[in-house]
C-alpha cells in the first residue's frame, strides 16, 4: 500500500464551494472503485489550491485506465466546476497495508474479509493477496456496490463476533452458516465475479473459534471429518492452500477452516 499526495487546481473555479464538493465527489468515486483505501480529507491552501493525501493499493491505482464509469463522471463534474487534478505523487509506502496480487493468471479467487482487513475482499488463492476492486469488472450497475456492501456487512459481523458483547452468536451464524442471509449475499457476489472473470470464485464459511479443549485429539478428528455443508462431499484439503483455508469444495465453490 502506498500514500499519494493529490493536488487540484482551482484557478478557473468561479465557486470554491462547488469545486470542493466536486473534489470530494471524485475522492468518493475513487474510494468506491477501490482505487483508494480511504476517502482522505481535503485542505484548501492560501492560493485556493486543494490538496489531499490518500492510501492507494498499488502505485498505478490512480491511472486513468483503472477509472470506472462513476470516476469518469466525477472527473467531468470536477472539470465543469473549473477544477482539475494537477498532480499525483507517491510520497511513501505503508508497510502495514495488505499487499496486492501480482499473479499473471490466478487459478482461483476467494471472497474473504475480516475485522482488520483494509483492502479488497477478493483474494487470489494462489498467492493469498488481494485483487484491487478496480481489477474486478464492474457489476450490472457499473459499480461494485454489491461487493462493497457485502464487505461492510461481513466486517460488521466479524466486529460483533470479536468484541463478544452484543450479537456475537448472531454474527457467527451469519458468517458460518450456509443458509444465512450474509452467505447467500456473498455467494451471489462470487457467482457474478466468476461469470465476469472466468475464474472459479469461492466463498469462505468461517468456522469460528470453539471454546472446547483444542488439545483433545477426538475433537480434531471429528473436525477433520467434517463434510461440505452443501453437498455432503469430502472437502478436506491435503494441506492448507492459505493459512485459513483447510476445506474446499470445488463443485459448491465454498471453502472453510479447521477449528476444533
Ligand atoms: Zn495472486
Ligand atoms: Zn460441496
Amino acid at each position: 500500500m502506498f500514500m499519494a499526495q493529490i493536488e487540484f487546481s482551482t484557478t478557473n473555479a468561479p465557486d470554491m464551494h462547488n469545486a470542493a464538493q466536486a473534489t470530494n465527489g471524485l475522492l468518493a468515486a475513487w474510494y468506491h472503485n477501490g482505487q483508494t483505501i480511504d476517502c482522505g480529507e481535503i485542505f484548501v491552501g492560501p492560493d485556493g489550491g486543494i490538496r489531499t493525501w490518500v492510501s492507494i493499493p498499488e502505485q498505478t491505482a490512480l491511472d486513468d485506465a483503472n477509472n470506472g464509469k462513476w470516476v469518469n463522471r466525477a472527473l467531468s463534474e470536477l472539470e465543469r466546476c473549473g477544477a482539475n487534478v494537477s498532480s499525483t505523487e507517491i510520497v511513501g509506502k505503508n508497510t502495514e497495508g495488505d499487499p496486492v496480487c501480482t499473479c499473471e493468471d490466478s487459478t482461483a479467487l476467494l471472497l474473504f474479509a475480516s475485522l482488520v482487513s483494509t483492502g479488497s475482499p477478493v483474494l487470489c488463492m494462489d498467492c493469498g493477496h488481494a485483487l484491487p476492486i478496480y481489477k474486478v469488472p464492474p457489476f450490472e450497475s457499473g459499480s461494485h456496490e454489491t461487493l462493497r456492501c457485502w464487505n461492510k456487512i461481513y466486517k460488521a459481523c466479524d466486529t460483533l463476533w470479536i468484541y463478544s458483547q452484543t450479537g456475537e452468536f448472531f454474527a457467527l451464524r451469519e458468517m458460518a452458516r450456509l443458509d444465512s442471509s450474509l452467505t447467500r449475499h456473498g455467494r451471489a457476489v462470487c457467482e457474478i465475479i466468476e461469470a465476469k472473470m472466468g475464474i472459479p470464485t469461492f466463498y469462505y464459511l468461517d468456522r469460528g473459534k470453539s471454546r472446547r479443549n483444542i488439545w483433545r485429539e477426538q475433537v480434531w478428528a471429528r473436525e477433520r471429518a467434517r463434510r461440505c455443508p452443501s453437498c455432503n462431499g469430502e472437502w478436506l484439503l491435503p494441506e492448507s492452500v492459505l493459512p485459513f483455508v483447510d476445506f474446499r469444495c470445488d463443485p459448491c465453490r465454498i471453502a472453510s477452516n479447521l477449528s476444533p
